[in-house]
């Protein structure tokens, strides 16, 4: 069985707290650091890039392909789905596309949103515009309820969906888990930094006892701890509290994960579904 690392390639506090900001230079340090991880565990992963991080740093991006990753879309600015028009949906993703396709040299055919701002209520439209861009799979959909994303009870595995106007594409949810009568998140970000190993670990034992992949997702800036501090000025001390938690201990888990279960590219998970696109 294997599973897929995914990690979205952005600067924490553009993506996080100011759309308009430039991006610092640590995202593509910290995306360095990560390429290293997976260099020493000989794995496979898919970054989904920013627009705005290709943009700034081009040569990431060459380094990312260059060392046989996959590279798909994270779209241009990210602004959260559910805060774009349709329109402004379609520029965004249209953009990011060409960028990564110049910059690659190869088909971008995947996205995630921003924060997994598609769901089942605010972006009716969203699946359908990705699939009229030329977007075949999506790794947008939270499968799970919270408060500012996901799906309550959505299919955990990945799958062929159909869209609001017929559309197939492939949607590939993040790694959850039932656990003490509940689904519960693990995939990544706080979920990830906070629980301990062994409750991750039995995760992705149940992912493969019911025979789908474990998506994990993650972000350079996650390698970063002590990007708190540089930002004391400008991020409120509750803010700097909540989003740094668990990074000290973040490297050490990827680590265990990585040499306890198998990984490889999202779009090597998701052939057997991809070819059965039109
Ligand atoms: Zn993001």
């Amino acid at each position: 069985m294997r599973h897929a690392i995914t990690i979205d390639v952005e600067d924490w506090y553009q993506s996080t707290f100011d759309p308009n900001a430039e991006l610092s230079e640590r995202f593509e340090r910290n995306t360095m650091n990560v390429l290293e991880v997976l260099a020493k565990h000989n794995v496979c992963g898919t970054f989904f890039v920013l627009g705005l991080a290709a943009e700034k740093s081009p040569q990431i991006v060459k380094a990312i392909a260059g060392a046989g990753h996959e590279v798909q879309s994270h779209g241009y600015g990210h602004l959260e789905v559910f805060k774009q028009t349709e329109d402004e949906f379609r520029q965004d993703i249209q953009r990011a596309k060409k960028m990564l396709e110049d910059m690659t040299g190869q088909e971008i055919f995947g996205y995630r949103a921003p924060s997994f701002s598609i769901d089942d209520t605010r972006t009716p439209w969203a699946l359908d515009v990705l699939v009229e861009t030329g977007h075949r799979y999506d790794s947008s959909i939270f499968p799970l309820k919270k408060s500012r994303y996901g799906i309550d009870n959505y299919p955990p595995s990945p799958q062929i969906v159909e869209t609001a106007k017929g559309n197939r594409l492939v949607e590939a949810p993040v790694a959850c888990f039932d656990w003490l009568g509940k689904r519960r998140a693990v995939g990544g970000g706080g979920y990830f930094r906070l629980l301990p190993y062994w409750v991750i670990r039995k995760a992705w034992r149940q992912c493969e006892k019911n025979g789908r992949p474990g998506i994990t997702y993650m972000h350079p800036y996650e390698y970063d701890p002590s990007e708190m501090d540089a930002f004391k000025d400008k991020v409120s001390l509750k803010m700097r509290l909540h989003q740094g938690l668990g990074r000290k201990g973040f490297p050490n888990k990827v680590d265990r994960l990585l040499h306890d279960f198998e990984f490889a590219s999202l779009k090597d998970i998701l052939a057997k579904f991809l070819a059965k696109l039109p």
